[in-house]
């Protein structure tokens, strides 16, 4: 299972494809991804089965945009199926969010979130995120996502993109792993290195509670307070 996201001035689909497929190795039952561009919807597309299937589904539908975060699952919570792939989007589908790991409270959340009307499209425990961040926002992508994640039990490695701000991604990790590609003009989010080498070899080693937030050229690393935390580059020597 992976996470891949890229922000910048390529084609999102191709560097995310590219960087899932590096991280096939570490096994998945489904992919799929989400893209941002400046329309008032995310664009997404998602299947069961290898990512070729995926790419089948992208070239019969191609997605143009910039900024965008891509996954391939390892279902736990619901069975591998087109509904249970990542990403999973809000009621109005301005929202998506791909994740790796398990988010060990999703029942109460769920409830809770049944109960204010939210309706859901999965089994998956991830689905609760994208609602969760849906019920927080306000305008502010990066509030609604600290919200939400303070009240997670579990393991995640998230990546979150609004179609009302196509300019921005944020992602945050805790017990699952995630990295920072530093591109020339671009960034990149990835579960492990293999999938970024080909465009970066500078990286960022992220924390426990850590929170990536790019906003147009600039990336700001957060602790699990909002406060800026000074990051050490790591120049990767090593190759796949
Ligand atoms: N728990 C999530 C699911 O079953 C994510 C699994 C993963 O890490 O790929 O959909």
């Amino acid at each position: 299972c992976g996470i891949v996201g890229y922000i910048g001035k390529k084609q999102a689909v191709e560097m995310i494809m590219d960087g899932l497929a590096k991280l096939e190795y570490r096994g998945y039952d489904s992919a799929g991804v989400a893209i941002v561009n400046g329309e008032s919807v995310v664009n997404f597309a998602k299947k069961q089965g290898r990512l070729s299937k995926l790419e089948e589904v992208l070239e019969e539908s191609p997605i143009q945009g910039c900024t965008g975060v891509g996954h391939t699952r390892w279902a736990t919570h619901g069975a591998p199926s087109d509904a249970n792939s990542h990403p999973h989007l809000n009621t109005t589908k301005t929202l998506a969010v791909v994740h790796n790991g398990i988010i060990e409270n999703y029942m109460e959340i769920k409830e809770m979130l049944l109960e204010e009307g939210y309706t859901f499209q999965s089994e998956t425990d991830t689905e609760v995120a994208v609602h969760l961040i849906d019920k927080f926002y306000e305008g502010d992508l990066l509030e609604a996502v600290y919200k939400a994640v303070a009240c997670f039990r579990g393991a995640y490695a998230l990546g979150v993109v609004s179609a009302e701000h196509p300019d921005e991604l944020v992602a945050v990790r805790k017990e699952s792993p995630l990295i920072v590609g530093l591109g020339e003009g671009e960034y990149f989010i990835a579960s492990d290195v293999p999938a970024i080498l080909k465009y970066t070899r500078d990286v960022y080693y992220l924390e426990n509670d850590e929170v990536v937030y790019v906003k147009g050229d600039k990336i700001t690393i957060l602790d699990a307070t909002g406060q800026p935390v000074n990051k050490q580059v790591v120049r990767v020597e090593w190759d796949i």
